[in-house]
């Protein structure tokens, strides 16, 4: 009988792979910021799959979309054209100031594409010689789970037992403006960076650095690319977290809220130049700019804006985080944050992230650490201000006792 979490875990346990050390809570359901699982238990959803549901979980309106086109059309491949994804190119770009977009699944994906595509500017258009192109990259960085991005990971969990890897990488300091001008020779063709570290641990590097990194590329003909994968899509309290610095990159990444969570639907964001470099046979993906992801991401996007997410996330943000700060722990570290994207770092006698987490659970919070120490808040950014005060006396009870 698979009625009880145990069973489902005994289940998952005897037939897949053990690459997650998921929390013991098997989910069923979700509306807005909650969630329940198999037993009727219900929770307050802190992580957003990542930030892939920004927009609250099976949010009616792009579930609507995703229905809908599903009994239309789903996909054509690239072979053909369909009439979604010329509206979802058109939609993006005016949204987010670009010129041109090119549509894949997964964020993994989309990193790849646009490595490739500042790979192959290099070549092209700044003329390094053949097989020399750099790429600087920074410490602490992620970018996702291919080989050739956890190439240049200075997570060793993340490379263990996986070389060769892809060479052509430099790994910097993250937040060191200097380190960055250092490592850029006349053979670099990107730098490559999220502007807030996510996985790394909500990491904000010091105010100015985006904006330096933006001059350093701009000086030494270098394409600045952001991982806006995370950071995007209002979770910092901006359409896109660049806007905090008033910068604009040469190549944007973009992914998970994309679809609101319903699908993986990513994207590469660009100026004409870069992703101009692409002739039709050099790129692709049988999936990229189907119909049905074409329709689902351009609903998420028209929620995004329209029920005013973006605005909430930096209201709601600013005072969870003000909160926090308020809550008196001789555990805590430091309370840092942009927007609704908060990590609560913990000392390191505090024996963990992991077990708060656990024990947060059990009061109906769901979050997960990030590294050892570091406890990631990040709730939908549909978040109702009642909401949060309800988190808030979860995490002070944890907090105060444990
Ligand atoms: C999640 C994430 C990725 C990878 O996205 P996938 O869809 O898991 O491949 C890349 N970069 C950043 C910053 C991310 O947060």
């Amino acid at each position: 009988m698979l009625t009880t979490t145990q069973s489902y875990i005994d289940m998952e346990d005897e037939y897949g792979a053990k690459n997650y050390k998921p929390l013991d809570v098997v989910l069923c359901r979700g509306q807005g910021v909650w969630v329940w699982d198999v037993e009727g238990n219900k929770y307050m959803d802190c992580l957003s799959s990542y930030s892939a549901v920004n927009q609250g979980h099976c949010h009616p309106r792009i579930q609507q979309a995703l229905v809908e086109q599903a009994g239309k059309l789903t996909l054509v491949s690239r072979a053909f054209r369909n009439d979604q994804l010329g509206p979802f190119y058109k939609e993006l770009c005016e949204l987010t100031h670009s010129h041109t977009v090119l549509p894949m699944n997964s964020g993994a994906e989309a990193v790849e594409t646009a490595i490739k595509a500042v790979r192959k500017w290099g070549y092209k258009i700044k003329k390094v010689p053949e097989g020399q192109a750099e790429i600087v990259v920074c410490a602490n960085n992620f970018h996702g789970r291919t080989l050739t991005i956890v190439g240049f990971s200075s997570e060793p969990q993340y490379r263990d037992g996986y070389a060769p890897f892809t060479p052509g990488f430099k790994i910097v300091p993250y937040g060191d403006a200097a380190a960055l001008r250092q490592a850029v020779t006349p053979n670099t063709v990107g730098f490559l960076v999220e502007p807030i570290q996510g996985e790394g641990g909500v990491i904000i590097p010091p105010k100015g650095y985006l904006k330096t990194a933006r001059e350093i590329c701009s000086q030494n003909n270098v394409m600045l690319v952001l991982d806006e994968i995370q950071t995007g899509l209002g979770r910092t309290g901006k359409l896109l977290a660049e806007e905090h610095e008033g910068i604009q990159s040469d190549l944007t990444v973009i992914g998970k809220a994309l679809s609101g969570g319903f699908y993986p639907v990513s994207a590469v964001l660009s100026n004409k130049e870069v992703l101009g470099v692409f002739k039709p046979g050099d790129h692709g993906s049988t999936f990229g700019g189907n119909p049905l992801a074409c329709a689902v991401a351009r609903m998420a996007l028209k929620v995004l804006m329209e029920e005013n997410m973006i605005e909430n996330a930096a209201t709601m943000g600013g005072y969870f985080l003000g909160r926090l700060r308020e809550i008196p722990s001789p555990r805590v570290k430091e309370v840092r944050g942009r927007g609704l994207m908060i990590g609560v770092e913990l000392l390191p006698q505090a024996g963990g992230a992991r077990r708060f987490c656990e024990a947060l659970l059990k009061k109906g919070l769901l979050c997960k650490e990030t590294h050892e120490n570091v406890i990631r808040l990040a709730p939908p950014l549909i978040v109702k201000k009642e909401e949060i005060d309800w988190a808030l006396e979860q995490i002070r009870a944890v907090f105060t006792a444990s």
